[in-house]
């Protein structure tokens, strides 16, 4: 039997959900549901307005239009993540300067983000890849000296931890994803953390299509109108009902996760001693949350093969991120900096199978099948 990359979970509550959400009626944005959710997130996690979007890149995009960045404005960003991360920027108009990644981690490199920094630059957008964080302090504090906004992209971080702040949390905002093959899922889905006050009450109007209508609902103004730019960022409370199904089995599903990864790294720790394959240990400061189990090995031929040779076997293991800076769209308007790290991660990547239902028998064969090739 082929052993996927990705299987969706459900908890068996979802169906019902959705139906319950139906049967009442009021199916569109910003109904019970989302303000269910709204709830739970800025209770667990103490965001100062959780706003559930249509993805995570319509939450990057929505970040993007707060920062108010525009032509002339220079936005940072890791070179090694999603095509959204950057675009979402890019089609503000703003100039995207790609930041190397670091050696042992595919987290954006301070450093180079330091050396980055020029009177132009408004915002720097980070990715916790894989789940664990990016040094925030330091970075806040580069923020700060600066006057930048940062922007986490959590897309891989749901429930993971900085020294005990949750990630999307810390940056003026944080964008989740609830994509089929994250950590929590409804089809299609995001979120924007909106942590600074300063942002509030704009972030709910460009949620809105530009209105005021989410104030007009709690009773605090008389009509709506047309407040401000904006676009119809909301998901249907379907959508809602179904992502709030998950959130109430979100420990279980974060425990199994958890678990596969330990599975993993429990199987194929001698070949990382050996230095046949690498894959970082999780910085004292940060947490891991299970998102995905992926590991280097010495070169781009390797991993091709070892790829091949897995998908003989019946196991899909995949790599990703095409470096961002050599891409079609953008390789011409790149400065010509060598981004090594990122080139290095890249080529040399695999991302195993990994999912909820993953039996640990299956986990060991697949370290099994490893551990012959190597
Ligand atoms: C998945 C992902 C996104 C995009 O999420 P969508 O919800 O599919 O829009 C953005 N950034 C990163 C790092 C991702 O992994």
């Amino acid at each position: 039997m082929d052993i996927p990359f990705n299987k969706p979970f459900f908890t068996g509550k979802e169906a019902h959900q959705v139906a319950e959400c139906a049967y009442t009626g009021k199916i569109s944005g910003n109904g019970v549901f989302t303000k269910k959710c709204h709830r739970f997130f800025e209770e667990k996690y103490g965001f100062k307005k959780a706003l559930l979007t249509s993805s995570c890149t319509d939450a990057l995009e929505m970040a993007a239009l707060l920062t108010e960045v525009g032509e002339g404005d220079e936005v940072i960003v890791p070179s090694f993540t999603f095509v959204s991360t950057a675009n979402a920027f890019a089609l503000r108009g703003a100039k995207i300067v790609f930041a190397d990644v670091q050696k042992d981690i595919p987290n954006i490199d301070l450093d180079e983000v330091e050396k980055l920094v020029t009177p132009k630059t408004k915002v720097i957008v980070v990715v916790h890849y894989a789940g664990v964080a990016v040094d925030m302090d330091r970075l806040m504090a580069i923020a700060e000296k600066n006057d930048l906004l940062v922007v986490e992209d959590a897309a891989h971080a749901i429930d993971s931890y900085y020294k005990e702040k949750p990630l999307g949390s810390i940056g003026h905002f944080g964008t989740f994803s609830f994509h089929e093959t994250k950590n929590i899922i409804c089809g299609e889905g995001g979120l924007l953390a909106v942590n600074d006050d300063r942002f509030t009450e704009r972030a709910e109007y460009i949620w809105e299509k530009g209105t005021n209508r989410a104030a007009f609902y709690r009773g605090e103004v008389d009509e709506y109108g047309w407040v401000d730019l904006g676009s119809s960022f909301l998901p249907s409370d379907m959508t809602a009902a179904f992502l709030y199904s998950q959130l109430q089995e979100m420990e279980t599903i974060q425990q199994k996760r958890i678990a596969i990864w330990e599975r993993y790294d429990e199987c194929l720790k001698p070949l990382k001693s050996e230095g046949k394959i690498y894959y970082p240990d999780v910085p004292d400061y940060a947490t891991k949350n299970g998102n995905m189990f992926y590991f280097t090995v010495a070169n781009r031929k390797k991993r091709d093969k070892i790829l091949s040779k897995l998908t003989k076997k019946g196991i899909l293991a995949v790599f990703h991120y095409l470096p961002l800076h050599e891409s079609k769209f953008f390789k011409d308007k790149h400065d010509g900096r060598e981004l090594p790290n990122t080139q290095i991660f890249s080529d040399t990547i695999i991302r195993l199978p990994f999912f909820v239902d993953l039996a640990e028998r299956e986990v060991d064969r697949i370290c099994e099948v490893l551990k012959g090739m190597l």
